[in-house]
């Protein structure tokens, strides 16, 4: 837990969000600011600042969460999603949590 992280804050329920998916190590909930009709983050509870400070030691939290990604699309009707990490202000990261943006539901996303 970083103490003036808002994502750790809505991992501990500390500030409110959509939470919809919880276990162990994981959170999902809706983007308070969505650029598609469907847009959440996948969390990891443990506080990793980015995903250039990963290492060998978070391969199975990153796999995990990846492989979620897919099921939690589908719970939520999505037919196909695209999947971000913003990483480090250069990279457009603005909350310095690990995350992975998941959206879709609209028109067919444009190519990027
Ligand atoms: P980043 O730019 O760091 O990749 O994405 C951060 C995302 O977190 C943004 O899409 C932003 O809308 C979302 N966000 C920031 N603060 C909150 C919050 O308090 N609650 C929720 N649900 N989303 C947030
Ligand atoms: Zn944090």
């Amino acid at each position: 837990m970083s103490a003036d992280c808002i994502f750790c804050k809505i991992a501990s329920d500390d500030i409110p969000a959509k939470k919809f998916y919880e276990d162990e190590e994981v959170i999902a909930f809706h983007d308070i600011r969505p650029i598609a009709p469907v847009h959440f983050l996948l969390v990891p509870k443990l506080h990793i600042g980015s995903l250039a400070e990963c290492d060998q030691a978070h391969q199975d939290l990153l796999g995990k969460m990846l492989l979620l990604a897919p099921k939690l699309a589908a719970q939520l009707g999505l037919k196909g999603f695209r999947t971000m990490i913003n990483t480090g202000r250069e990279g457009g990261q603005e909350v310095f949590h690990i995350h992975i943006h998941v959206f879709g539901g609209g028109e067919t996303l444009p190519k990027i």
